[in-house]
C-alpha cells in the first residue's frame, strides 16, 4: 500500500514536530493487520481552535488519502523553514486520520474488511425516503453500501473517527474538519450536512459565513458548495452523527465538510479507466494524478487559515439572522 509506506515516511520525517500514534490496529480476514495513524501538529492548548483532515474512508478513493498525505507531506517539509507557518501553528492544532479504512485500502473494497460501508454505518437513520441500496442497505454486506448489523456498535475505524473527533475537535469553541471522497459526478462538491434530511444544519449561518469567505478569496475555485441532502439522502452517515453530538454542546461551532471529488470527468478524458475498478475512483494517468493532487492543496490550507480567524468572519449575533436568510434562499 504505497499510501500507507508514504504516511509512515513522513511520520519517521516530522519526528519532533509532530505527534502520532496508531487509534487501532484494523486485522484483515486472511491474517495480517494494518494501523490507523493519527497524527497532530499545532498548539494542543483546549483555547485555540482546531482542523481534522481526514481520508481513505472508503477504501477504493485512493486519491482522498492521497490529497490529506499530499498536505500533511507539505507542512512537515515547510516546519524545517517557514517560520510564517511555526506562527500559524501557534494558533490552531491540526489533526489528521489520512488512511481510515486501511483494510479496505489493501483489499480493493469500499468497504471495510467487514464488507461495512463507513459513511452508512452511524446510528443516524434518514428522516425521509432514501435510495434504493445506495442509501445504505441492511440485507447483506457482499451487497455494497452495507450499514452493518442492526444494534450493533460502529465498526472500529468508526469507533477511532469518533474517539478523535470528540477529543481534538469537539473538545474547542471552534472546529472544522473535511473528510477527503472520491467518485461522485464530473465536479468537485463539497459538502456539509445534513445527509439523513433535507432540513438545514442548526449552523447553516456559520456554513454560509464560511462559504462566503472562501468563494470572495479563491475567486477562480471550481466547486459546488452545498448540503449532501440536495444531491442524495442516506442512513448512517458518520458526520451527521458527529455534528449532531456537537449541537449538545451549544455555545461551541463544529463545522464537517466533505470533499467529494468528481472523478467521473477522469473517465471520460481517459475511457479506458471504466475497465478497471480503481479508475472510476481515482485519476489513473500520473500527471492527472499530480494535478488533483495539487488543486485540493489550496482548500486543506484554507480550512486552516480560517480556523485561526474564525473570530474575524464569523456572523455577529446581528449579522446572523441576515446570514442564514441568505443560506435558505441560496441552498434549499
Ligand atoms: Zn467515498
Amino acid at each position: 500500500m504505497p499510501e500507507l509506506v508514504a504516511l509512515e515516511r513522513i511520520i519517521e520525517l516530522g519526528a519532533g514536530r509532530l505527534d502520532a500514534r496508531v487509534a487501532c490496529q484494523v486485522e484483515l480476514p486472511g491474517g495480517g493487520s494494518y494501523p490507523v495513524h493519527v497524527i497532530t501538529l499545532g498548539n494542543p492548548s483546549r483555547e485555540v481552535p482546531a482542523v481534522g483532515y481526514f481520508g481513505g474512508v472508503h477504501g477504493l478513493e485512493r486519491i482522498g488519502a492521497g490529497v490529506v498525505i499530499a498536505y500533511l507531506q507539505s507542512l512537515v517539509m515547510r516546519l524545517q523553514w517557514d517560520s510564517t507557518l511555526h506562527k500559524q501553528l501557534e494558533s490552531v492544532r491540526l489533526v489528521f486520520m489520512p488512511i481510515v479504512n486501511p483494510g479496505g485500502m489493501a483489499m480493493g473494497t469500499r468497504a471495510n474488511p467487514q464488507g461495512v460501508d463507513l459513511m452508512r454505518n452511524s446510528p443516524v437513520e434518514a428522516r425521509e425516503p432514501v435510495p434504493f441500496l445506495v442509501g445504505g442497505q441492511r440485507f447483506s454486506a457482499g451487497l455494497p453500501w452495507y450499514r452493518g448489523p442492526k444494534g450493533k456498535a460502529m465498526e472500529i475505524e468508526n469507533q477511532a473517527v469518533c474517539e478523535v473527533v470528540r477529543a481534538e475537535l469537539l473538545t474547542r469553541d471552534f472546529s472544522l474538519s473535511v473528510d477527503c471522497h472520491s467518485g461522485f459526478g464530473t465536479s468537485d462538491r463539497i459538502w456539509f450536512p445534513y445527509a439523513h434530511t433535507r432540513a438545514p444544519i442548526a449552523h447553516l449561518a456559520e456554513m454560509h459565513a464560511l462559504h462566503n469567505i472562501f468563494v470572495q478569496s479563491h475567486s477562480h475555485h471550481r466547486y459546488i458548495i452545498e448540503p449532501q441532502s440536495l444531491q442524495y439522502l442516506a442512513h448512517g452517515d458518520l458526520w451527521d452523527h458527529l455534528y449532531r453530538e456537537a449541537c449538545a454542546q451549544p455555545q461551541r461551532v463544529f463545522l464537517p465538510l466533505t470533499l467529494e471529488m468528481g472523478s467521473w470527468l477522469w473517465v471520460k478524458k481517459n475511457p479506458r479507466q471504466l475497465f478497471s475498478r480503481h479508475g472510476i475512483f481515482n485519476p489513473l494517468i500520473e500527471h492527472r494524478q499530480q494535478r488533483v493532487l495539487r488543486q485540493h492543496q489550496l482548500l486543506l490550507d484554507f480550512l486552516s487559515r480560517a480556523a485561526c480567524g474564525h473570530q474575524l468572519w464569523l456572523p455577529s449575533p446581528e449579522t446572523r439572522a441576515q446570514q442564514h436568510a441568505q443560506a435558505l434562499q441560496d441552498w434549499y
